[in-house]
């Protein structure tokens, strides 16, 4: 049974046409129970318990009867529910249990550099209640769960050791629980771990088509754009990738999404613009699907739109980033380094990518693209000075971010302010500043191809 990971599907099965009210019942008494189940781990983490007794392993015993080698139920109209996850560490394992209101097919494999151990099902909704953090002796670090892509939902762990995953088990509500999936994770050796790591071959596939169909529509509505400028709107994060979240407990991806939306409006009440986003909807984008989109529409502009946190409470203001190797300063490197994470968060591959991270060579024709990104950065920073606080000093700084390193593409990213500093996080919750921003960075995106427009048309009354 404990066999490598890689591409293993747990698969649920029941009678599905069970009575309705005795299944409500359950998922209630799953929640109730659930919360003894957390203090229970809760205790677990700070003293290693012994392994399972064979006789009361649920597992165990599953493995005796045989009990769930059922077929999930299809076409159900209401998507699962995820109720809980328990993580037990025992001396020699650490145990993920998670509790679902329907049966569900989980696919787990892992991924190296950083280690992590990713769960894929179909969409899902979260439930979950807050649960305790691992601690330092288990093998799991942190963990994150939500949507991949739209049909698509996640469950990500970062790991503190290699791990080898046994397949996934399935167990039947019983006991006041929903249906269980459990999975065991067990010490093995890094070189080992790495070995087994990696997407599995049909998933890569499906990234691939998802990519290339998004490219094909990019380029299909870039040629109908006419000669309006095309401006590409970044809201970062999404879906399983949250970003920061605020004092007030507004999220970063949430945040950015509404802001582009709001600076799409702004543009197009303007007109002269074709306008589109890297996403619409709470959902993660990989951070080179990002750079494609905006190379696919042959964009006149990107703006990837972000906001900030610090372990300092005081720092405050708004700041607009291009494109460096090295970086302006210290402090917009550490920016760039935590934004770049947006893939290990999702749990993308980087294994074989030539990873946006390592290494951004700027050769001579990206030199102009940084130059008008610049340009437009400047513009940016006295626009938005007009609508909130700016970051006292030098808020147009530099680095290294993936996601602005289309060769071709003048791109900035824009930290709209800081969600740990109670009175940015406050006022980035009013619609009133929203808008006043928003307005702001659709006037400055005016006034750089305005200026544009009359540089190029005062070349031409030079000529003879
Ligand atoms: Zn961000």
């Amino acid at each position: 049974m404990l066999r490598n990971c890689k591409g293993f599907i747990a698969t649920f099965s029941q009678g599905f046409g069970a009575d309705v009210k005795i299944l409500v019942m359950r998922r209630g008494m799953g929640l109730f129970t659930l919360g003894a189940a957390f203090a229970a781990a809760t205790l677990a983490f700070a003293q290693p318990i012994p392994s399972p007794k064979p006789a009361d392993d649920p597992i165990a015993r599953l493995m005796r009867t045989g009990e769930a080698s059922l077929r999930p139920s299809q076409d159900r109209a209401t998507l699962p529910v995820i109720l809980g996850v328990q993580i037990i560490d025992y001396a020699d394992r650490t145990r993920i249990m998670i509790e679902v209101s329907d049966p569900l097919s989980l696919r787990v494999f892992t991924l190296a550099g950083p280690n992590r151990v990713v769960m894929d099902m179909k969409q899902v909704l979260w439930r979950l209640q807050g649960s305790a953090p691992p601690s330092a002796h288990s093998a799991v670090k942190s963990f994150r769960y939500g949507l991949f892509r739209p049909g698509n939902s996640r469950f990500v762990i970062d790991l503190n050791r290699a791990v080898t995953v046994t397949t996934p088990v399935a167990l039947a509500p019983s006991q006041g629980y929903g249906y269980r999936i459990v999975v065991d994770l067990l010490p093995t050796t890094q070189n080992r771990f790495t070995v087994a790591s990696g997407w599995p071959a049909d998933l890569k596939a499906r990234e691939v088509a998802a990519e290339r169909k998004s490219s094909d529509t990019a380029r299909h509505q870039a040629r109908a754009a006419g000669n309006k400028k095309i401006i590409v709107l970044d809201a970062g994060h999404g879906g399983i990738d949250t970003g920061t979240s605020g004092v007030t407990g507004l999220q970063e991806k949430d945040l950015v999404l509404d802001m582009a939306k709001r600076v799409r409006k702004a543009l197009q009440s303007r007109g002269g613009y074709s306008v589109y986003l890297t996403r619409d909807d709470d959902t993660y984008v990989a951070l080179g699907q990002r750079v494609r989109i905006a190379r696919s529409y042959a964009a006149d502009l990107f703006v990837s739109i972000h906001a900030d946190s610090n372990p300092q409470s005081s720092v405050y203001g708004a700041s607009v980033y291009t494109l460096s190797e090295s970086g302006s300063d210290k402090e917009a490197a550490a920016l760039a380094a935590k934004e770049n994470q947006s893939d290990i968060i999702a749990g993308v591959d980087l294994s074989n990518q030539d990873t946006p991270v390592a290494s951004i060579l700027i050769d001579l024709a990206q030199r102009d693209t940084m130059n008008r990104s610049s340009r437009f950065a400047e513009t940016a920073v006295a626009e938005m000075r007009r609508a909130t606080d700016i970051l006292p000093r030098q808020p147009h700084r530099s680095a290294a971010f993936a996601v602005l390193k289309a060769p071709d593409v003048p791109a900035v990213l824009i930290e709209l302010g800081y969600l740990s500093h109670a009175g940015d996080a406050r006022q980035m919750g009013t619609t009133a500043w929203r808008d006043g921003v928003a307005e702001a960075i659709a006037r400055a995106i005016d006034r750089n191809f305005s200026a544009t427009r009359r540089s190029i048309s005062e070349a031409s009354d030079d000529s003879p």
